[in-house]
């Protein structure tokens, strides 16, 4: 088998992987158990130096991996920029904050003295998605590394040219032989991979149909997951919002990386007396987008990562459409090479149709009428997904107390849901469990050891 980079906006093949042979996938997990030994002696120094190096080559080389993310995945490449310096942060962030978050916490007994210790885990799985295809994986492996852990890397098989980068990056950042490895191979193998006794827990991003059968595979093995799947997040308007500023972002919030982000907004749910005025803002900041070459620095919306999911994509809009909402904006597959699709605007939806009720991954905006605002958190909460959720309002006190009755993960007041190092980040329901980053994240992947003296 093998897996193929294809740059979506030319629809060229780029180069052509290998994927692994049953014995070289043999030779990756005994070294990663190896790695995984040396490495959980290590002391936080040398993990921090060596994840701080890696911080060092991302930045220095960030020009280059941008245009690799862009070629791949069609990320327009200011973004891609962007995410490569975002993956330095976290490495930065948790190299200086790692030993104070694993520091052991001592709890008073019958013992002459007891504790807690926040031992390294073992080799982690890491399954992940394309979308993001650096910061995803850097989010998972600056923690999980930092906390002594050994980590293999099942990434997207479209992606394999940023999966070796990535490999390439932590290797010449001085982390020893066996603690970081690529392994290129196809979802039908990750199975046999969570059985072997050498791996220790999985994370996955990734859609809830993966998260469901890794999650499956991981408990019947008696394996710690952590899932961060997709959303349907709310974006809540209500009669006394900052409409240019929530109409500004609401674009911004829809359409990062073309529309395929988890914690894009993905439904705005507006309160009827300022839905019109709403409708009309967002509908001048979408037609303004810039369309094309994500290769260009003022491109904001490339192609979509792949054929098969702008698809999807038209399909659950021209669906909605038949269902009776009105199209306002795009919703038109362009002729031309790449797998382009347009900022679409559609009004009149309700929690029914496919772009209300699916995940949609693309630059498709839905907008949900509501009478007020007890209707606008119950039809937010009205959703198998449960990630992140924003709420605007000229009364910040209203807004937070709406915002802590969604049923999410994230809450954003007068903001745009975002991922951020020092805030623990994840959902609830269908969106997944347990959570990355911040004090929670480093924690998830280790051995909570309590330690009685007598
Ligand atoms: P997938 O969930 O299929 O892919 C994510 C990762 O999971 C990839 O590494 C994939 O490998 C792997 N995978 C897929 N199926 C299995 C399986 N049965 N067992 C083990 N590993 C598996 O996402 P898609 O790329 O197909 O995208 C489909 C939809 O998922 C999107 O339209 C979007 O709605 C959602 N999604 C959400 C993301 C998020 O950030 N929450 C990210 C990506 C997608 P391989 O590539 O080899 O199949």
């Amino acid at each position: 088998m093998v897996m193929e980079s294809i740059n979506p906006a030319t629809e060229e093949v780029l180069d052509v992987f290998e994927e692994l042979t049953d014995q070289q996938l043999e030779t990756a997990l005994e070294a990663s158990r190896q790695g995984h030994e040396a490495w959980a002696r290590a002391s936080f120094s040398h993990r921090r130096q060596v994840l701080e190096q890696a911080g060092r080559l991302l930045r220095q080389e960030a020009d280059a991996h941008a245009r690799m993310i862009t070629r791949e995945m069609g990320k327009p490449v200011g973004e891609a920029r962007g995410e490569v310096e975002k993956c330095a942060w976290a490495c930065d962030y948790y190299a200086e904050q790692g030993e104070r978050f694993l520091a052991p916490e001592p709890v008073d007994t019958d013992a002459s003295r007891s504790y807690v210790r926040y031992a390294p885990l073992g080799p982690v799985l890491a399954v992940m998605p394309w979308n993001f295809p650096f910061w995803q994986v850097f989010r998972a492996a600056a923690p999980t590394l930092m906390a002594g852990n050994a980590m293999l890397l099942k990434h997207a098989s479209n992606v394999p040219a940023c999966a070796a980068a990535i490999e390439g990056i932590l290797a010449e950042a001085g982390l020893p032989q066996g603690v970081f490895q690529n392994l290129p191979i196809g979802s039908g193998r990750v199975e046999g991979v969570i059985n072997d006794p050498r791996v220790r827990a999985v994370t996955l991003t990734g859609s809830e149909t993966a998260g469901r059968k890794v999650a499956a595979a991981a408990g019947s093995a008696l394996k710690k997951t952590v899932l961060e799947l997709g959303g349907s997040d709310p974006f809540l308007v209500l009669e006394d919002a900052d409409l240019d500023e929530a109409a500004r972002l609401a674009a911004t919030a829809r359409n990062i990386n073309s529309g395929q982000s988890c914690i894009a907004a993905k439904r705005f749910i507006v309160v009827d007396t300022v839905a019109d005025a709403f409708v009309e803002r967002l509908r001048a900041r979408l037609a303004e987008l810039p369309v094309g070459d994500p290769t260009a620095p003022e491109t904001r919306i490339g192609p979509q990562a792949r054929g098969d999911l702008r698809d999807t994509l038209h399909r659950q809009v021209r669906d909605s459409v038949k269902g009776g909402a009105r199209l306002l904006l795009g919703g038109e597959i362009p002729g031309g090479k790449g797998f382009f699709y347009p900022p679409t605007l559609l009004d009149g939806v309700t929690e029914e149709m496919p772009v209300a009720r699916e995940e949609t991954f693309g630059p498709v905006a839905p907008v949900l009428r509501v009478p007020d605002e007890e209707a606008a958190v119950a039809l937010a909460n009205h959703s198998r997904y449960g990630l992140g959720g924003a709420v605007w309002s000229g009364d910040r006190e209203r807004a937070e107390a709406v915002g802590q009755r969604l049923d999410v993960g994230c809450v954003f007041i007068n903001g745009m849901v975002k991922s951020d190092p020092r805030l623990p980040f994840g959902g609830v329901k269908a969106s997944g469990y347990g959570r990355e980053l911040g004090q929670h994240g480093i924690r998830e992947f280790t051995n909570i050891q309590s330690v009685w003296i007598g």
